[in-house]
């Protein structure tokens, strides 16, 4: 394989006697090298991405043999198969090309919404919010930091590996493009202002940790301002995770949520459907496509007078007796379980079906009932 400009005339290479081909792409210590100018790792991207694919395909017939896995097990089983192929060599080739990193997203993406059931029309900061899953952009910077950590503070002066970060900065600090304008490049690229340590700073154990929290940061923080922002995902704005005492004031941006632990797979579905705003009521259904309808004319199809939201057809509509003998059975029953305190905050909120519905779907207690319902 020729890297760099090739000679007009083409070398003839031979071992002993026996001539040898010159080839476009070749694997070496497991990445794919190709020929192509400034895109020496390119092909690797996609090769990962399409073993990453392969394997998640592999999941999916053993799914078909035992039916939907739980989430926690389907996430673990991400994590151990699919992960260790989208982020493979994240610490050497950093995402510089968004083409490239693209298209490890797009697998996770595919595989988080395939653990999640939802569709492509789902709110991409919702994957990550209800499995816990970093954003693989994200974790692969990470990644990158961790290793220079590694670099930095656990490997000797004169080990091999450490005198090329120390060339890579010097290099860096002339103009030159190495692996830290790299990094430096992928960290200001992401979402908030992350700040990339001082040259003279950069081998020591403080600024590398305060990188890796401002990174953190601005994973946490791009996420929630998405789901903040989305109207979409009004029934997750203020959300909270209990404390030790069991009462809802934590806030946690990233976490495998409670309901995500339902056995029951069509149940635990449905609830994250209508959750993520990826249902068929007709306050989403109406807002697609060419004959999308403004919200406000998004009407319930029973009672042709409000929006037809969750919370309406959960809660309020009474056009439908069916609806009306179900929800008092469903009350009943969500009465019955419910703590003195829950049952107080239930009737407190009864008038308001936005919080009345938040405040439902957060009960621990109540989840295997509501999913259900
Ligand atoms: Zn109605």
């Amino acid at each position: 394989m020729i890297i760099g400009t090739k000679p007009r005339v083409s070398p003839r290479f031979h071992f002993g006697v026996t001539p040898t081909a010159i080839v476009k792409e070749k694997v070496y210590v497991g990445f794919t090298v190709s020929d192509s100018p400034g895109a020496l790792l390119r092909e690797h991207y996609e090769v990962k991405a399409a073993k990453a694919k392969a394997v998640g395909g592999a999941i999916c017939g053993v799914e078909q043999l035992t039916g939907t896995l739980p989430t926690k097990r389907a996430v673990q089983l991400y994590m151990a198969c699919v992960d260790p192929h989208l982020t493979h060599g994240s610490e050497v080739m950093l995402d510089t090309n968004k083409s490239a990193r693209k298209e490890l997203e797009s697998v996770q993406k595919g595989w988080l919404r395939r653990i999640m059931g939802v569709g492509k029309r789902s709110v991409v900061a919702a994957l990550h919010t209800e499995t816990g899953v970093e954003p693989i952009g994200c974790r692969r910077v990470l990644l990158a930091i961790g290793y220079l950590r590694h670099m930095a503070t656990q490997c000797r002066p004169e080990q091999l590996v450490r005198r090329a970060l120390v060339e890579a900065i010097e290099l860096d600090w002339l103009g030159y493009n190495s692996w830290v304008s790299d990094l430096r490049s992928v960290v200001t690229d992401l979402p908030g202002q992350v700040q990339f340590p001082d040259h003279r700073k950069l081998l020591t154990a403080e600024a590398i940790e305060d990188l890796e929290g401002q990174v953190k940061k601005s994973m946490t923080e791009g996420i929630q301002r998405e789901m903040d922002q989305s109207r979409k995902l009004i029934l997750l704005h203020g959300r909270c995770e209990p404390d030790e005492e069991g009462n809802l004031v934590n806030h946690v941006p990233l976490k495998l949520r409670h309901y995500m632990l339902v056995c029951d797979a069509r149940h635990r579905r449905a609830l994250t459907r209508v959750l993520v705003s990826n249902h068929k009521y007709g306050v989403e259904l109406l807002g697609y496509g060419k004959g999308a309808v403004e919200r406000a004319r998004r009407l319930c199809r029973f009672c042709r007078v409000e929006v037809e939201t969750p919370e309406h057809i959960w809660l309020r509509c009474e056009a439908k007796p069916q609806l009306i003998v179900m929800r008092a059975e469903f009350t009943e029953e969500l009465l019955a379980v419910a703590t003195e305190g829950e049952r107080e905050m239930i009737e407190a909120l009864n008038s308001d079906d936005l919080r009345l519905m938040k405040y439902v779907v957060s009960m621990r207690s109540a989840v295997a009932l509501v999913v259900g319902w």
